[in-house]
């Protein structure tokens, strides 16, 4: 079985600065991490390879410092990391993204094995758009299967795949074929530690280095900014609201009492809201 992982190295999160005029992410001196989700995905893929056999192929596109994020991957012990990198795909939108990473993974396939599965994270914690994975489904023509919770079953021979998936309201199970792309929900595994041997492997390892050419993209005109038709016009924070939370005092002290008499004042102070509400 080959999986192929889509990783994201991000700007630790607690420490993003945005640049006040091009509503760029700047990078210069922040730490970056593996996007936490895309943790979630790969170990998926590691448990898969662990039962199945097979290779788990790690992928990304970014800038060459990426690559301390695709060694990182390899100490938990994926077989393969592969960096897409080019001037021509900086300022990537997701349809750019999605289109260079489709071309990767077809030459990944083409190299050592067409994917039975690709996985990315659900979405990244810097652009937060969850776009990316079901953007390489579309081009690849790969069953998509988003915001997925738990493998349930798979079975090689036949292709057959069952997957539990959050949706609105509830749990949806799934039945669908291989090649998929899922999309991994977080909190569903814990990322495992890695031995001292994927330790001592991945420092050693070499990363396999794409421009856009060596992918086999041929067809410049879908990368980075060129072929980016979104624009982020401003990033802000909101606000901070002026008023504050207002403390209601009422009587009694049952939890039950309590709510009845708060909710009482509310409708008092609002007339019309109850009215609003029961119609
Ligand atoms: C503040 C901010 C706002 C942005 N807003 C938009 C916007 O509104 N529209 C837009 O098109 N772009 C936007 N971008 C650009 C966005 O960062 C890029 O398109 C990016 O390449 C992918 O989008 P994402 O980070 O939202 O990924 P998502 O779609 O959230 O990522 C889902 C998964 O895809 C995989 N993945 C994503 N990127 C890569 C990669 N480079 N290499 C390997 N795997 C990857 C990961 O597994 C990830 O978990 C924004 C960027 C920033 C910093």
């Amino acid at each position: 079985m080959h999986i192929v992982v889509c990783i994201k190295q991000v700007p630790d999160s607690a420490q993003i600065r945005v640049h006040p005029v091009t509503n760029t992410i700047m990078r210069q001196g922040v730490p970056t991490i593996i996007n936490p989700f895309d943790l979630f995905a790969l170990e998926e893929a590691l448990r898969l390879r662990d039962r199945f056999g097979g290779e788990v192929t790690v992928l990304t596109m970014g800038p060459p410092m990426a690559e301390d994020s695709l060694r990182k991957a390899l100490t938990f012990g994926a077989d393969r990391a592969v960096l897409l990198t080019d001037r021509c795909f900086a300022g990537s939108d997701t349809l750019a993204t999605s289109y260079a990473l489709a071309a990767a993974i077809c030459k990944i396939g083409e190299t050592w094995g067409v994917p039975d599965f690709v996985f990315t994270g659900k979405q990244t914690i810097d652009g937060d758009t969850a776009q990316v994975g079901p953007g390489i489904a579309k081009r690849l023509g790969l069953n998509q299967l988003t915001y997925v919770s738990r493998i349930v079953e798979v079975e090689p021979s036949s292709g057959r795949l069952l997957v539990q998936r959050r949706a609105e309201g509830g749990v949806q199970e799934l039945e669908s074929r291989l090649p998929a792309l899922i999309t991994m929900l977080e909190g569903t595994n814990d990322i495992r530690r890695g031995s001292l041997d994927d330790a001592l492997r991945a420092a050693r390892a070499e990363i396999v280095t794409w421009n856009a050419a060596a992918a086999g993209i041929a067809d410049l005109s879908p990368c980075g900014l060129r072929g980016s038709p979104t624009v982020v016009k401003s990033v802000f924070a909101p606000k901070p609201r002026a008023e504050k939370a207002e403390q209601i005092a009422t009587a009694g002290t049952a939890p039950d009492e309590v709510a009845d008499a708060a909710v009482a004042e509310i409708f008092r102070r609002l007339p019309g809201l109850e009215a609003e509400l029961l119609s």
